[in-house]
């Protein structure tokens, strides 16, 4: 759209983008089948999060080669006044509204993400 790739879990109404807007259902799904947020399709054990103020941004997971074309094209995560970072994630690294995050989990909304706290026996 416009020139840019819309992320699958970009709001589109009508063929209209609702840049900044997320599909709630397509979230949900990105959360219970570990998808990635960017084109949709399941992500390797070993995935990437947005990250934002210590927060998880959209509460989904990307895979590396997405998130690197999403922090170059997208308007919405390139704001100076908000940088993002990228952080390595795989399931075991979630918390799902404070819970352990289980792939597969059947919550029927989309969870907030956030990382575990690492202790010193992890990685
Ligand atoms: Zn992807």
């Amino acid at each position: 759209m416009d020139g840019l790739p819309v992320p699958w879990i970009t709001l589109v109404i009508a063929g209209q983008v609702w840049w900044g807007h997320l599909h709630g259902e397509r979230r949900r799904l990105c959360q219970q089948d570990w998808l990635c947020q960017v084109c949709g399709l399941l992500l390797p054990d070993s995935a990437a999060v947005f990250v934002a103020d210590g927060r998880i941004v959209s509460d989904t997971a990307v895979h590396r080669r997405c998130a690197a074309l999403a922090l170059t094209v997208c308007p919405v995560l390139s704001r100076p006044q908000r940088p993002m970072a990228l952080a390595t994630a795989e399931s075991d690294d979630l918390l799902a509204d404070g819970v352990p995050y289980r792939r597969g989990g059947h919550l029927g909304y989309a969870a907030r993400w956030s990382l575990r706290p690492r202790d010193r026996d992890r990685r």
